[in-house]
């Protein structure tokens, strides 16, 4: 387990490196992460990820009430609760709205990974695109889960991205990624087609990924090690 002062160091790294990156604006975008006591450590709301500091960081417990700290919570924490209560496995949500991902994700376009053949071993055969659900609904939650049993990283239409992972890093580097290949998909489109590498090629790639400790496959292999 990391320990908590390392952890508000790392929160308040990522949040300012996503604010630098262009993956957020205005108030946009949220980080959390699990802590020893089965609470979580995150983000207050309407703050710029740019100004985030270890005073402003607040403490909640698994229904998102405040423990600690002088901020409210974000409405999306929902998500990163709804994310944290599915996989025991995750210790860290990142969620942000880069631009090219997300204009993928309103276009209802899904961010394809067999383009690439590291990006299969990363991500899997594909990035979920989750369905579009009114914030604040029991929807808007529930349609995260299914999603979540192979990934670790989300594309929720007409939102932005989701990330999970054993640690901050891990999750800050998968929105990098996200954002990188719909930039590379995007550049392919208009230079004529995305094309894919081939299937054989997709499945012997899914097969490293499970051998990584990656996917539901990946995670059952690591815990039976
Ligand atoms: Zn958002």
């Amino acid at each position: 387990m990391i320990p908590r002062r390392v952890l508000e160091d790392q929160l308040v790294l990522y949040s300012q490196r996503l604010h630098q990156a262009g993956f957020v604006a205005n108030h946009d975008g949220n980080l959390s992460a699990r802590l020893a006591d089965g609470r979580f450590l995150a983000t207050p709301t309407a703050i710029s990820k740019a100004n985030v500091t270890r005073e402003r960081l607040i403490v909640v417990d698994s229904e998102g009430r405040v423990v600690s700290g002088t901020g409210k919570p974000f409405t999306e924490l929902a998500l990163h609760l709804a994310t944290y209560r599915v996989r025991a496995d995750v210790m860290a949500v990142i969620h942000a709205h880069p631009p090219v991902a997300t204009g993928f994700a309103v276009a209802g376009v899904a961010v394809r990974t067999a383009m690439i053949a590291e990006a299969v071993v990363s991500l899997g055969a594909v990035v979920p695109l989750v369905m579009y659900a009114r914030p604040k609904t029991p929807e808007w939650t529930a349609a995260l889960a299914p999603h979540l049993e192979d990934a670790d990283l989300l594309l929720l239409e007409h939102h932005g991205a989701l990330t999970c992972g054993p640690d901050l890093e891990t999750c800050y580097l998968r929105m990098e990624l996200v954002e990188h290949l719909a930039k590379i998909q995007l550049a392919a489109t208009q230079v004529a087609a995305a094309r894919d590498i081939p299937a054989a090629d997709v499945q012997k790639l899914l097969e490293a990924r499970t051998a990584a400790g990656l996917g539901k496959a990946g995670r059952q292999l690591s815990t039976k090690r």
